[in-house]
């Protein structure tokens, strides 16, 4: 019997009964990560990484039965032995090492390979069988470092003294990083956040992630103009009532789906910044060459592109994880 199983609610380990980021409610969740497409609310149990715990609590309710393990520790479920290895992504972020009989498996979660100073660096985990994502797999992905990234934020904000800069990114990641990167670059300005923003934000100070000082922007008068200032949005609050409060905003948007141009201009933001939690190209073909792993099965994005380029190019055995049953 494999180690683990495709099912429709997500993968399930026979050995340990229990599920690695179910979509349905399920008796034990194993999280990579507190993002919504990863964490479901309704399970009877979870194990995650314990930084995550304000975040997974604040989305899938504050009384969920949650067993906060810490990277590397291992434990047993069943006749498994699971390990959390930080994946870099997000705080709290993990991939997942299960070993059974000798044989072992890994779920990667979402990762990226570049330096992020709001959260663990990413760890290489050697496996037999690696199931891997591929969001960005493709050669057109490849990541400027967050400090550059950050340096083009500050001076596309600072060049406009008149207006406010409203920059949008996901509330859950991006924004702290953004505000992390900015630290990491000396910059001394508060930052005004957005308070969806806010809340997430505050679980990162709770663990003591060194960012830029911030401050909701809903504390300052309605009747300042915000001249010269950067407010940090979800992008849900693009073209929303919310952002009538602003006089002439510069807007731009930070994701890697930036790269593409058409994408931006479809939305219209005035600026893209190409900023990402995801692996790039090398980043994917790095990680999947460091875990030696006989079998690797590809999914999320490119799951295609990847498994072929893997099996002609690499000589890897690949293939979608959509294959596998
Ligand atoms: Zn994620
Ligand atoms: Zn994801």
């Amino acid at each position: 019997m494999p180690v683990l199983q495709r099912h429709k609610q997500g993968l399930y380990c026979p050995a340990a009964d229990a599920w690695i980021d179910p979509s349905w409610p399920v008796e034990r969740a194993l999280i990579t990560h507190a993002h919504a497409d990863h964490a479901r609310a309704g399970s009877r149990e979870y194990w995650a990484i314990g930084q995550s715990a304000g975040v997974l609590r604040q989305r899938l309710g504050q009384d969920i039965k949650l067993h906060s393990v810490t990277y590397g520790e291992e434990f047993t479920l069943g006749q498994a032995t699971l390990s959390f290895h930080s994946a870099g992504h997000v705080l709290g972020s993990a991939q997942i090492r299960v070993e059974v009989e000798g044989e072992v498996w890994l779920v990667t979660g979402d990762y990226k390979r570049c330096h992020d100073p709001s959260c663990e660096p990413f760890e290489s985990v050697k496996c037999d069988v690696m199931i891997t994502e591929s969001t960005f797999g493709l050669p057109i992905y490849r990541w400027e470092s967050g400090q550059d990234v950050a340096k083009n934020i500050h001076a596309w904000w600072t060049a406009a003294n008149e207006r406010p800069s409203l920059l949008f990114c996901y509330a859950f990641g991006k924004a702290q990083r953004v505000l992390a990167e900015l630290k990491a670059i000396g910059v001394e300005d508060e930052v005004l956040l957005h308070g969806a923003v806010q809340t997430i934000t505050k679980h990162y100070q709770e663990a003591g992630v060194d960012m830029v000082q911030t401050r909701p922007v809903s504390e300052l008068d309605r009747k300042d103009p915000l001249k010269g200032r950067l407010i940090i949005a979800p992008p849900s609050a693009y073209r929303s009532a919310w952002m009538r409060r602003f006089k002439e905003p510069q807007t731009a948007f930070a994701s890697g789906w930036m790269t593409v141009r058409g994408a931006r201009r479809r939305k219209g933001y005035e600026r893209g910044f190409v900023l990402s939690d995801h692996a790039d190209w090398n980043g994917l073909l790095k990680t999947i060459k460091e875990s030696e792993a006989k079998q690797v099965y590809v999914t999320h994005g490119q799951d295609d592109v990847v498994a072929k380029y893997l099996r002609e190019i690499e000589g890897i055995k690949a293939d979608p994880l959509k294959s596998l049953s």
